[in-house]
């Protein structure tokens, strides 16, 4: 019998992890079954996407850096990559900006909610505040000096510090295409060899995503917050949604337009990337599945996605930066604020930078958030007006910032003659690869 493509089956695991968590709120002490029993798997699947992050980073970008053989391309795709990033980003917030503008969610909420929310989640949001604190103390320069280790095995040993590894990463592959062939042969030889094993290591933990993501989806269920107060921000949700819907439109537009490939074969290609995203709320966990399948099924060199996809993940948030500039706006608006044109505009900088700094994991856009109001003179406690709703929505976003760093890797791919015939067909979609 031919199995089933591995996206439905991981669609499969998501909706019945969604009626699993919704029959066990159901009844008495269903909730603290899930977390006993079927969170952890979530948890265990998790935790071993995020576990070969690292070594994937290192293995790939030595190796494709050093395929290079000459640094002028490196910079050449490096200054393609980040332009593109910037640029996409950039339209995200605009787009973002433009229908909040016209939908004007805040405008539905009464006084009477806004006083509710800001007294249910006042409290919730501290723990926010306080990690942007200590983000808005660091001098302008912080930035760049965070991506520079001053210890590899001291930055390897943290996912949050990606963008230290890549730096790593970069400079060995240049160590490497410097040094003469007969000494660069063998080491380059081995980080081939490594890729291979984390490769593979990946389609393993593939076979367990469809159980994966039943046991995160059926977590995420039970400890949802109350349907009622998701109501109030309906308009909200409605116009983040729906920028991030355009978002994906425009990644296929643009995808269509400049390398010829098909809506339906991109997104057959992405998406169990997209889902992924979708239920871990992580780019960087979903990274070494974004890598496997832009490089097999879409065509992408290994040359680029291994640069592309890591730098994206960390730095390139397309949806996150769009939903940075909504709540913004949505909270300005909600507090009764007309914000200026000028306000605006610089909406459209913070969110750009903010998205750049925000962790690939849960929750990390809402941080940076804070930075973003603070910037437009908007209250952080309203905070507190968005936070029931977050979780949904970063599940979201994430899809989108997925999605974005695949695009830009085909665009990259195209632009220097590097994007071929997919290695793996949809047809023979199976798990593990023969
Ligand atoms: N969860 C997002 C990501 O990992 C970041 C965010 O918007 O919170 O891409």
């Amino acid at each position: 019998m031919k199995k089933l493509a591995l996206h439905w089956q991981i669609l499969i695991g998501m909706v019945l992890g969604v009626v699993v968590g919704i029959l066990f709120t159901y009844f008495d002490g269903g909730k603290e079954i899930v977390q006993d029993w079927i969170k952890p798997f979530g948890k265990i699947f998790i935790n071993s996407l995020k576990l070969i992050a690292v070594p994937l980073i290192l293995a790939s970008l030595i190796k494709g850096v050093s395929d290079l053989k000459d640094i002028s391309k490196l910079s050449a795709m490096g200054g393609r990559t980040i332009g593109i990033y910037i640029i996409t980003t950039v339209i995200a917030v605009s787009i973002g900006l433009l229908l909040v503008n016209v939908i004007k969610p805040g405008n539905s909420i009464s006084e009477k909610t806004r006083h509710e929310l800001v007294d249910n989640y006042g409290e919730s949001t501290t723990k926010y505040k306080e990690q942007a604190a200590i983000q808005k103390q660091s001098g302008p320069l912080q930035a760049l000096v965070d991506i520079v280790p001053d210890n590899i095995f001291g930055a390897a040993t943290d996912n949050k510090n990606m963008l230290q590894v890549i730096f790593f990463a970069i400079l060995f592959g240049i160590g490497l295409i410097l040094i003469p062939e007969e000494k660069a042969t063998p080491v380059k030889k081995f980080f081939d060899g490594f890729n291979e094993v984390i490769l593979k290591i990946i389609d393993l933990i593939m076979l367990a995503a469809p159980y994966g993501v039943f046991a995160l989806l059926a977590a995420l269920v039970v400890e949802s917050p109350s349907v009622d107060l998701f109501k109030a921000l309906i308009w909200y949700a409605f116009t983040v949604l729906l920028g991030l819907l355009l978002m994906i439109t425009f990644y296929n537009l643009i995808v269509w337009a400049v390398t010829k490939k098909t809506p339906s074969f991109f997104l057959k290609g992405i998406s169990p990337a997209q889902l992924l995203a979708f239920s871990t709320s992580s780019s960087a966990a979903t990274l070494p599945v974004t890598m496997e399948r832009v490089t097999e099924h879409l065509g992408v060199d290994e040359e680029v996605s291994s640069f592309v996809l890591p730098i994206g993940a960390t730095i390139n948030m397309d949806g996150t930066s769009l939903y940075q500039a909504v709540a913004a706006v949505f909270i300005a608006q909600a507090f009764g604020m007309d914000l200026t044109l000028g306000t605006q505009l610089g909406i459209i900088v913070t969110a750009t930078l903010a998205s750049i700094g925000s962790a690939a994991v849960p929750g990390a856009g809402m941080v940076m958030l804070v930075i973003v109001l603070a910037q437009a003179g908007i209250p952080e406690a309203g905070l507190a007006l968005i936070f029931a709703i977050d979780r949904p929505l970063d599940m979201c976003r994430t899809t989108v910032n997925v999605t974005g760093d695949a695009t830009v890797s085909m665009l990259v791919a195209k632009s220097i003659g590097k994007l071929g015939k997919p290695k793996v067909k949809d047809w023979d979609d199976n798990y593990p690869k023969k």
